[in-house]
């Protein structure tokens, strides 16, 4: 069962997530990973030019400046998600031309696959982005490995220089880093996601069985309970307590004391009750309790504390102090009777208790 606990640990969480996800953090993730692929292409570009490889040394050029164009914009544009569907592009563009260049032992192609769970991690609004970066991506691998597969097709035959491995190991190390980043990222958004599924559930499930104003089971809940209570106790007892002449705290007091009168008679009734009963707002100024495993007369006794608890508690308005009376109306109900019944009676002995004198408990017809 989901409890307090678990909702206020959820709360913490979201709430430290929610914080974190400033506009000035997201700049700097951007921020940070263009930075990490222009030192990147700077290190190819050097490594390149070291191996002789001048077609990828010109590539390299241009993705260096690329990258000088892109961090400078990555504060300007509001949209984010252009710039790094440019950065996939040149990664894919990077991958397909290094792997023809070198070969695919230096493992350039691996980024074709990396890339895929990266575009459907992002956060982004174009919902086919990811679907296109799929399928370019696999086909490209795959042709990839098919054409370069003999070093006669490749332009630069590296194979037999130590440029082959550091290009391996580089590439591994960078992966490696992507393949991290990607999982923490991962992992975070789904537990944020699942903590906030859990809070807004428990929020609409309150929401959809309390009574706003008294805090106490709505009349839903309570037809639930009722049942529940009807099958699982042998003896049970059903009170529904009606405030005695209510519509005259109102035209005394106003209607926003009478609210408040609701809420301090919801509040009595609550604390007096024992842990395993149940009490709900059953209408206006109507109450409900159920006792499961409860007799008549340990029901009465109940029913007759929240009365005494009710009429010694003071209501206070501009000076003026005031208190009211309720008359409760109790009957017992056996396991598998019909719970419709049981409040039918309840209500009829509310009713006769509000014809001899009210302000008492009515437990017999
Ligand atoms: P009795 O002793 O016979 O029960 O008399 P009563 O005045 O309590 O009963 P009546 O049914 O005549 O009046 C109930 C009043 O309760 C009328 C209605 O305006 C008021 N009421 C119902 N719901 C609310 C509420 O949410 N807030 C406030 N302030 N008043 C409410
Ligand atoms: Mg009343
Ligand atoms: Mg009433």
């Amino acid at each position: 069962m989901y409890n307090e606990e678990q909702y206020n640990k959820d709360l913490k969480f979201v709430s430290k997530i929610d914080k974190a996800i400033s506009p000035r953090l997201e700049f700097l993730l951007y921020f940070c990973a263009f930075i990490a692929c222009l030192v990147a292409h700077i290190c190819y570009l050097m490594l390149f030019a070291m191996a002789g490889a001048k077609i990828m040394v010109i590539f390299n050029v241009f993705s260096v400046s690329f990258y000088a164009v892109l961090i400078p914009l990555t504060k300007k544009v509001k949209d984010k998600n252009l710039l790094v569907y440019a950065t996939i592009a040149e990664i894919i563009a990077h991958a397909v031309a290094a792997t023809m260049c070198v070969g695919l032992q230096s493992n350039f192609a691996m980024f074709l696959l990396m890339l895929i769970p990266l575009a459907f991690l992002m956060p982004n609004k174009y919902k086919p982005a990811p679907f296109i970066v799929l399928f370019v991506n696999v086909p490209l691998y795959g042709a990839l490995n098919f054409f370069c597969y003999n070093s006669e097709h490749i332009v630069y035959d590296i194979s037999s220089t130590s440029y082959q491995m550091i290009f391996y190991i580089i590439n591994i190390i960078v992966g490696s880093f992507v393949l991290i980043y990607i999982s923490i990222i991962f992992t975070i958004m789904n537990s944020y996601n699942e903590s906030k599924l859990r809070m807004q559930t428990k929020q609409l499930k309150d929401m959809a069985s309390t009574d706003p104003l008294t805090k106490l089971n709505n009349r839903r809940a309570m037809n639930l309970k009722l049942a529940e209570v009807s099958i699982s106790s042998e003896k049970y007892v059903i009170g529904i307590g009606d405030i005695d002449n209510f519509k005259v705290v109102n035209d005394t007091y106003g209607h926003d004391m009478g609210d408040v009168v609701l809420k301090g008679i919801a509040n009595a009734i609550e604390e007096t009750l024992p842990d395993n009963a149940t009490a709900g707002r059953w209408g206006g100024e109507e109450f409900l309790f159920v006792l499961p495993d409860t007799d008549i007369e340990a029901g009465r006794m109940i029913a007759d504390k929240i009365l005494k608890i009710i009429s010694g508690r003071v209501f206070e308005h501009e000076g003026r102090t005031f208190s009211v009376t309720m008359t409760i109306g109790i009957c017992e109900g056996v396991k598998d009777t019909s719970v419709d019944n049981m409040i039918t009676k309840a209500d009829a002995r509310l009713y006769k208790g509000k014809n001899s004198g009210k302000n008492h408990t009515e437990f017999a017809d």
